[in-house]
Parts: C-alpha cells; structure tokens; sequence
C-alpha cells in the first residue's frame, strides 16, 4: 500500500507546531511530511499478509486464527504457552498485574517507559541495569544493550527475596536500539537463576536482535535467524512482545511463557482486561496477519535491507558530522541532542528542542527519547537528567525509500548548521503524573 504525503509551508509548520503545544505527538499525522515518531504499528504488511486477513476466523473461542498464531510462536520462541493482547503494554499490564506487588524490585536493561510505567504505578522499583558503554554515545561496541553483571548481581544481592523476574529488553530501545549479545542473554539468565528469579524478555525487536547476533557475534553467522530466535529465549522464562513492531502488524502483541503456573495466573487478568484467551483484544484475522508477519520477518533478507536503510541514514550524518548513539541501532538513529544543541540548558530540554526544529525545518516528525520521556523520579519529583538525551528517528518497515533518508539527512543537516543560533529551549506549562511525554504541553523559550 502506498499513500501521499503532503508538504506544507514554514508558515503553516509554525502555526501547526505551536498549536500542538511544541509537542509532536499533538500534530495531525497530515501536518506531517515524513514520519519517524515510531516505528510501532507504523510498517507496511506485505501481500501474503493482507491475504491471511481474508482467512481470519472470528470465532470467539478456539479460533483456528489463535491456533495458527500460537504455532507460529512456538516454532519461534520455543515456549509452551502464548496469551494474546491487544499491543506490548496490553502483555505487561496483564502479567505484571500477576506478578508485581508494591515494594517489588525489578532490574532491566533499561526498561522501555510504558514498562517502567506498569512497574512504578504499582509502587514498584526499576533498576537500571544497562552497561555503562550505553552512556557513551560514540563509543563503537558491537552489543551496547548489553546488561552489566556486576549491576545486576548488586541488585538482586540486596533485594534478596524481593525480586519477582527481571526483564530482558532485546534489543535495547532506551539506549538507542542496541542488541544484546547471546553470551550476554545466557549470562544474564544463569545469574538471576542462581539467585531463585526468573527472566522476562521484553521483545519487541527481537528479529532485530538475532540480525545483529548473526552479523556481529562470532559463531552465528551459518545460523539462521529462526535458529538464534530459539537460541535466544531457551533459557528466558516469559516474554512480552509488542507485534507492531518485529510482529509488522500495525496492531497487536502477546505474553510468552514456560511456567504453567505464570500462564495460569496471567489468564485471570486477560479475561478481564483483554478478552477471552484465544483472542486477547486482537481480531482473528489480525493474529492470522501476525502469524505470517513473525514468520517473514524472521527471514535475513528482510531484516538484512531493513537494517541497510537505516545504516545508510547513518552514513548520511557521518558526512555531515553530526552526532549520533553509534554504531546506528536497528530501527532508528537517536542524535545525541545534547552534542548538537550545546547551548541550551538541560533543564530547557535540549532534544524536546531539536524534535521542534526538525519539524520547523522540512515537516519531519520525529521523538524525544530523552529528560522529557525519562519523566520525574516517583518519590522526589525531581526531573531524571542523568540519562542520555536523544532525538530519535524511527525507520517504519517497508514505507519510505532512500530517497526519503536523503531528504531526512539533508534536512537534519540544515538544522545542524544553524546549532549555534539556538541557545533556548522549551519550558513545561502542564504534565500528565505519569507517562508525561504524550500529552505534555510546551511553550517555546527565548
Ligand atoms: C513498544 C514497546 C513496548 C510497548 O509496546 P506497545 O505495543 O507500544 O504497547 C514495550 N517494550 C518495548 C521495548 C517497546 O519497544
């Protein structure tokens, strides 16, 4: 499917941006020239894909839809039992209403912010347990997802007894879409195993992942992708997965286990949030268009000109210099805003404000991964500024062409050169208590 996209004045762009409070997710997707807000739900199915949706089967129990997804699952994952939800948060609001009691601790590389967000309003804790090498952001390491051991052996030390999983993020969204290494999945299993707790994959780049693994870990490169897919969960415990993204459905997701207990328990809160267990908020021909999503994006060749786009965007900015989390990350490249913008102050949201500039510059959207999206500490209330500040600019699967990379860098580039006339901000006028990044409205400084 192809649709137009619509270019628009400075003028107009002006006018848009300020009446959508400086804040992106409040623009009209036709106020939009190229759309890098994400790349959830925002791929394009390919015709065998659109075809399964003519083959839905809508019955409300025992659809043989569910039953071709949950093949389709056990053939990647390895895992005995598949729950359906409408999308990723959908998985983790249903297992963590299981399995999270207030007071809880529960470490992660970098737990994605509605995961973060279903942990802390449960008045549990999340850790942080990314390796420092993340922090750096023109550092060149192969597996910058990766979890620090000796973080996460700390944590689970001194929380003893009060740990209910800990969640594996694959690939490492916050941090820029770097892949965890199958060494570093292995090892992060065996540890928490050692201290009685169980192991949650966050998995909604998970092709994406075992690309990464096939191309840069020695070992994998004659394994195919659905070979190191099965690798990489044979030692986790439950997965949730958000399907919009390496599901390429534009809705849908699921929770994954091995414990029948964990799927027992989970199902008490799907019947009431999400539906019935062989549907789960989806549609029967959206589990069939999932099914085949899983199986084709589990094939090098797509994952191989998917992750090629995006590295050409990045060889585009290294011409012009300008600075990115490297190398680039599986399906988006996140500037370091705070590199490019040097004159504007943290506290005044430095890629909050280039997000707006990118926008004034050619009508491309993108999204702040950054102080804004790192929200307020639940117990001081006091703005996070200790992560990295990024601007990130997500690849949809299968949309744009090169051509649009080239429009994307070049405008980019526009707003580079012209850094140092920026030296103002964005100040908050009002935030939502949690989650804040959606709704939050801004007022332009200076
Ligand atoms: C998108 C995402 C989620 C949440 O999934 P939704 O489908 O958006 O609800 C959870 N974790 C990670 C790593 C994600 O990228």
């Amino acid at each position: 499917m192809i649709e137009p996209i619509r270019r628009s004045t400075l003028e107009e762009r002006k006018k848009w941006l300020a009446e959508a409070h400086y804040n992106v997710f409040q623009l009209k997707a036709e106020q939009v020239y190229i759309d890098l807000l994400t790349d959830s739900g925002t791929g394009a199915m390919s015709d065998r894909q659109w075809s399964e949706l003519m083959l839905g089967d809508e019955s409300y129990a025992g659809a043989t839809s569910f039953y071709k997804f949950e093949a389709m699952a056990k053939k990647i994952f390895g895992m005995p039992y598949f729950i359906p939800t409408h999308q990723g948060r959908a998985a983790e609001n249903v297992l963590f209403s299981y399995l999270v009691k207030e007071g809880n601790v529960i470490p992660g590389n970098a737990h994605f912010d509605t995961t973060k967000g279903h942990i802390e309003s449960r008045k549990a804790k999340a850790i942080d347990v990314t390796t420092d090498e993340a922090k750096d952001t023109q550092k060149e390491v192969p597996f910058k997802g990766n979890v620090s051991l000796e973080k996460l052996e700390k944590v689970l030390v001194e929380n003893k007894g009060n740990v209910p999983f800990m969640v594996l993020t694959v690939t490492n969204n916050t941090v820029g879409g770097q892949p965890v290494s199958m060494k570093n999945i292995k090892d992060t299993c065996a540890l928490c195993h050692k201290y009685g707790v169980p192991v949650v994959m966050d998995s909604a780049r998970f092709a994406e992942n075992a690309y990464f693994i096939k191309t840069r870990e020695e070992g994998y490169a004659d394994k195919t992708i659905k070979e190191i897919a099965l690798e990489m969960y044979k030692d986790a415990d439950a997965m949730t997965m958000s399907a919009k993204k390496d599901g390429v459905v534009n809705m849908g997701g699921f929770i994954g286990t091995r414990n029948k207990e964990w799927y027992e328990g989970a199902k008490l809160f799907c019947i009431p949030f999400e539906g019935y267990v062989t549907y789960g908020g989806m549609n029967g021909r959206d589990l069939n268009a999932l099914a085949q999503g899983l199986d084709e994006n589990t094939e090098f060749d797509m994952l191989h000109t998917r992750i090629h786009q995006v590295q050409y965007l990045a060889s585009l900015l290294d011409e012009y210099g300008i600075p990115y989390q490297r190398p680039a990350g599986g399906h988006a490249i996140f500037v370091d805003a705070d590199k490019v913008l040097t004159d504007v102050p943290k506290e005044e949201f430095p890629a909050q404000t280039l997000t707006c500039e990118l926008y004034l510059e050619a009508g491309i959207r993108a999204c702040e991964i950054g102080y804004m999206l790192a929200d307020r500490d639940p117990v001081t209330r006091e703005n996070r500024f200790g992560g990295l500040d990024l601007l990130r600019m997500a690849i949809p699967r299968r949309v744009y062409t090169d051509n649009h990379m080239k429009v994307i860098a070049a405008a980019l580039k526009n707003v580079y050169d012209r850094r140092k006339t920026i030296t103002r901000g964005v100040a908050i006028e009002w935030e939502a208590p949690l989650m804040r990044h959606f709704t939050v409205q801004l007022k332009r400084l200076g």
